[in-house]
């Protein structure tokens, strides 16, 4: 039996998560928070916004599967992992924000930390038993989203509705703003960077418009691993939450004798200028990462409320950035400091854009 605690519950991954905590006889949700839906009945403990460590503390759960949107996430995170606890992770931005603050407490903690995030479970299961010397680079995948091949003018006018419109995935608001704009590859190259302990410039990003490969691992000796399947959030989901087990899921086998073709070209790091910018922001490190992270959630909540054009998205961000000084977080209050100073930095750089 795992006792699971599912915080984000009534999100895109946390529905998803219900729905294979209700499937599997040894998954037991003993736990559930939301941000502010009420979720009352869902688990013997629930709670709504708050701390959520609190709810934890008093669950103590065999595994948190942290599938809340953004840096309000962090706390969940650092719990699990100060303590050892299995975490499941979908929630990249808490990784991203406070990387270097996560590895230390998962030291710590002792525990696994296991990505949800469909590009860091394929490429963990690429890597798993492997030694990291053998490892010549890993490769993440991106679908491009719904603006691949366009120019900067043609992406002057998009709207909302157009950013929303993802080709391969159907995830929560914030994330497919994040794909249409690359920033969520962009988070997902510092997630990996601290997943893995990979340094940045042995990480590549390859857009490949089908989502069938979600990451490959190049090793030395020429040889390339690659995970590939349909693009369904519930195996990665299901993965971390039955694993080592790998249990069974209704997803189905790739049918490859329907004729699968899979095709990969570079991205257009002109157009979508958040990827170098996160790529950036990764190898400059101190609070750099969350810098990059608090003003494009600033920049995209903007967005979404219509008080940003897209391009605008990159802008904020950027000018944050230069703004920041990035020093390095000693500990969770200077991190949360450097969160809320970047906020506001970006929040003044909407007002003028
Ligand atoms: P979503 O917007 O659909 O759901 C977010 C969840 O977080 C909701 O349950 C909401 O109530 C909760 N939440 C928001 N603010 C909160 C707060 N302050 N305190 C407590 N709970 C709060 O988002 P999503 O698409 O499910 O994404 C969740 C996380 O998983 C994100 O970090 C995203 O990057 C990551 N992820 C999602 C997908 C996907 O397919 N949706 C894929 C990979 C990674
Ligand atoms: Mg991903």
């Amino acid at each position: 039996m795992k006792r699971v605690a599912l915080i984000g519950a009534t999100g895109s991954i946390g529905k998803q998560a219900l729905e294979i905590i209700g499937a599997h006889p040894e998954l037991e949700l003993v736990a559930a928070a939301s941000g502010s839906q009420d979720i009352d009945g869902l688990a013997p403990l629930t709670q709504v916004g708050g701390d959520l460590t609190e709810l934890l503390e008093q669950a103590q759960p065999d595994v948190v599967l942290n599938a809340v949107v953004g840096f309000a996430g962090l706390p969940a995170t650092l719990w699990a992992l100060e303590r050892g606890v299995t975490l499941a992770l979908a929630n990249k931005e808490s990784l991203v924000a406070a990387g270097d603050l996560a590895l230390s407490a998962r030291e710590r903690g002792g525990g696994l930390l296991l990505p949800v995030d469909s590009e860091h479970s394929a490429a963990f299961q690429c890597l798993e038993g492997r030694a990291l010397e053998t490892v010549e680079s890993l490769v993440l995948t991106a679908s491009g989203g719904p603006f691949r091949g366009r120019t900067r003018e043609e992406l002057e006018g998009v709207t909302r509705a157009d950013a929303l419109a993802h080709p391969t995935w159907q995830m929560g608001p914030k994330i497919t703003v994040d794909s249409a704009t690359l920033a969520n590859k962009g988070l997902e190259l510092i997630e990996a960077h601290f997943l893995f302990g990979v340094p940045y410039e042995q990480i590549e990003v390859v857009i490949h418009p089908s989502s069938i490969v979600h990451s490959l691992v190049r090793f030395r000796d020429g040889a390339a691993l690659a995970h590939l399947g349909y693009p369904d959030m519930s195996v990665p989901i299901s993965f971390a939450l039955t694993y080592p087990e790998r249990a069974a899921t209704d997803v189905p086998q790739l049918d490859l004798a329907a004729g699968l073709t899979l095709e990969f070209a570079a991205p257009d790091v002109e157009t979508f200028p958040l990827l170098a910018l996160a790529r950036g922001a990764g190898e400059a490190g101190g609070t750099h990462p969350a810098v990059f992270n608090a003003a494009n959630e600033v920049a995209v909540a903007a967005f979404l409320e219509g008080r940003l054009p897209f391009l605008g998205i990159a802008e904020v961000v950027e000018a944050t950035l230069a703004a920041a000084d990035g020093a390095p977080a000693r500990d969770l209050a200077e991190l949360v400091e450097a969160d809320s100073d970047a906020r506001r930095l970006a929040s003044e750089g909407v007002l003028v854009s």
